[in-house]
C-alpha cells in the first residue's frame, strides 16, 4: 500500500498576524507521520469564510486523501470552519440533539465553576452542535466538538484551535472507522544523533557511502550543536538503510549519542543514575537553564540535587568559593573560574558530579580576547573532570541555549568515559 497523503489547513487571523505561533500543524504532522501518512502541504489562512473555503477546495484538489483543519470552532459568529467544511464537502448541516446535550453538559460545569448563567451560552451551544450531516462528531473536549467529515472518498478532520484541546481529541481521530483505511504503521526508519560533528562532514560521509539507495530517503538536520540523521526506508529496503546506518556508526561512533528519539536530558539522567551519581549545577550565563531542562524529566529528583545561579562575581566568590585571585587574574569567563565553580558546587551541595557554565551571552560585554559567545563549561566528578571551551555564534538566546546543551553533553561524556 502506498502511503496516504494529507494536507493541513491551519485557520486563524492571529497566526497570520504573527501573534500566535502555529504549533498545531507540527503536532498534526508528527502524529500523521507516526501513522504512516505523508503530509504534502500545510497552509495557513485567516478567519474569513472565503479564505477557509478556498483553502479547503485547493487542498482537496491537491490530491490529498485527508485534510486536517485546526481552529475556528468557537461559539461566536466569526468561528466558521465547520460551516465551510460542510460546504466544501457538499453536505448540509443540521442541529444534532445528542451533540447539543454533550455540549450542554460541558457548559453547565463550566458555567458553575465561573458562577455564570448557563442560559447565556444557549445560542453558542446550538451553533456548535450544528454539524455536517453524515459526519462523525468528536468530543467535545472543551465546548467545541470536532468532526470527521466525508467528502466523497476524501476525509476532512476538523479540530479545535487550542493546542491542548486538539491533542486531547487526537486519539478519537485515529480510532475512527472513517480513517481506518488511510492509517498504517509509521514508515520504518533509522535515527542516528551526533554531537560535535560539522554538518558538512556528515554530508561528505553520506556521499562516500553512496547516498540514498532505491527505497531510502535520508535527511540530515542540524540543531543545537547536534545533528540528527533520519534514514526512512521502504520495508523492502531495510538492508540499504542498514548499510547507511552502519557506515555512519563506523565513521562517527564516538560522536554518536543516541539511536532513537529519547531526549538528551533523559540520556544524561539515565547515565548518572546508572552510576548512582547525583548532580549539582553552577550556572552563570545560563542562569538555571541546565537545571530546568533536567527537571522537565519526571524522576529527575533522584539525580539532580540543586544548584547555584552564580550570575554575579560576588556570588561566584562568596557562595561557590571561587578564589578572588582566580576571578581577578583569569576573569569570570575562563576555564579556571568554570573549574572552581564546578568544584564549589560539588562541595557545597555534596553531589558526586557538578557542572558549571560561565560565558558571555551578549549582545554587549564582549572584548577582543573574550568575544560574545565565548563559553567555558566544566564538569567535576569523583576523580574525573572534563572541560570545554566554545565560541557560539548567534543571539543571546542561542548562546545560552547552546551553552546549556553543551553542558549536558559534557556531563554525558564524563560519565561515559569515567
Ligand atoms: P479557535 O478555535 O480558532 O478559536 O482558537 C482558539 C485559540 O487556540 C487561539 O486563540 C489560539 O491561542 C489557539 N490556536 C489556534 N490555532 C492555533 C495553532 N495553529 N497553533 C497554536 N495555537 C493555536
Ligand atoms: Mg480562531
Amino acid at each position: 500500500m502506498t502511503a496516504a497523503r494529507a494536507a493541513i489547513l491551519v485557520t486563524g487571523s492571529e497566526i497570520l498576524l504573527g501573534r500566535t505561533v502555529d504549533t498545531n500543524s507540527s503536532f498534526i504532522a508528527r502524529e500523521l507521520d507516526r501513522h504512516g501518512i505523508r503530509v504534502i502541504r500545510t497552509v495557513a489562512v485567516d478567519d474569513h469564510p472565503t479564505s477557509i473555503g478556498d483553502g479547503l477546495r485547493d487542498l482537496l484538489a491537491s490530491g490529498a486523501d485527508l485534510v486536517v483543519t485546526s481552529g475556528g470552532l468557537g461559539p461566536t459568529h466569526d468561528d466558521v470552519t465547520m460551516a465551510c467544511v460542510a460546504e466544501a464537502a457538499g453536505l448540509p448541516v443540521a442541529l444534532d440533539e445528542r451533540v447539543l446535550a454533550r455540549i450542554e453538559q460541558k457548559v453547565a460545569a463550566f458555567a458553575a465553576s465561573r458562577g455564570t448563567d448557563p442560559a447565556a451560552y444557549d445560542r453558542g451551544n446550538r451553533k456548535q452542535a450544528t454539524v455536517p450531516v453524515g459526519a462523525e462528531v468528536l468530543g467535545p473536549v472543551g465546548t467545541a466538538p470536532g468532526a470527521i467529515v466525508p467528502a466523497g472518498s476524501q476525509r476532512i478532520v476538523v479540530l479545535p484551535g487550542p493546542p491542548a484541546e486538539l491533542a486531547q481529541m487526537w486519539p478519537e481521530v485515529v480510532a475512527s472507522p472513517l480513517l481506518a483505511s488511510l492509517l498504517g504503521g509509521a514508515q520504518p526508519r533509522r535515527v542516528l544523533r551526533l554531537y560535535g560533528v560539522p554538518e558538512s562532514e556528515v554530508g561528505d560521509v553520506f556521499a562516500d557511502l553512496g547516498g540514498d539507495a532505491d527505497g531510502t530517503e535520508t535527511t540530515i538536520c542540524a540543531s543545537r550543536a547536534e545533528i540528527e540523521i533520519v534514514i526512512r526506508h521502504r520495508p523492502d529496503a531495510a538492508a540499504a538503510a542498514a548499510h547507511l546506518a552502519d557506515g555512519f556508526r563506523e565513521r562517527f561512533g564516538r560522536s554518536l549519542f543516541a539511536e532513537g528519539p529519547e531526549r538528551l536530558e533523559e540520556i544524561v539522567l539515565h547515565a548518572l543514575r546508572g552510576r548512582s551519581w547525583t548532580l549539582a549545577v553552577a550556572e552563570s550565563c545560563t542562569a538555571g537553564l541546565v537545571a530546568a531542562r533536567l527537571a522537565e524529566v519526571p524522576g529527575a529528583s533522584t539525580v539532580l540535587l540543586g544548584g547555584v545561579i552564580a550570575y554575579a562575581d560576588d556570588v561566584k566568590r562568596d557562595v561557590l568559593r571561587v578564589p578572588a585571585a582566580t576571578l581577578r587574574d583569569h576573569g569570570a569567563v575562563s576555564a579556571e573560574s568554570a573549574r572552581a565553580m564546578a568544584e564549589g558546587a560539588r562541595r557545597l551541595l555534596g553531589s558526586d558530579v557538578a557542572v558549571a557554565v560561565t560565558g558571555i551571552a551578549g549582545p554587549g560585554g564582549g572584548s577582543d580576547t573574550k568575544p560574545v559567545g565565548l563559553v567555558h563549561v566544566h564538569v567535576a566528578g569523583p576523580g574525573v573532570e572534563r572541560a570545554l571551551e566554545r565560541r557560539w555564534p548567534g543571539t543571546r538566546a542561542a548562546v545560552r541555549d547552546w551553552s546549556a546543551t553543551s553542558a549536558l553533553h559534557l556531563v554525558r561524556l564524563l560519565v561515559r568515559d569515567a
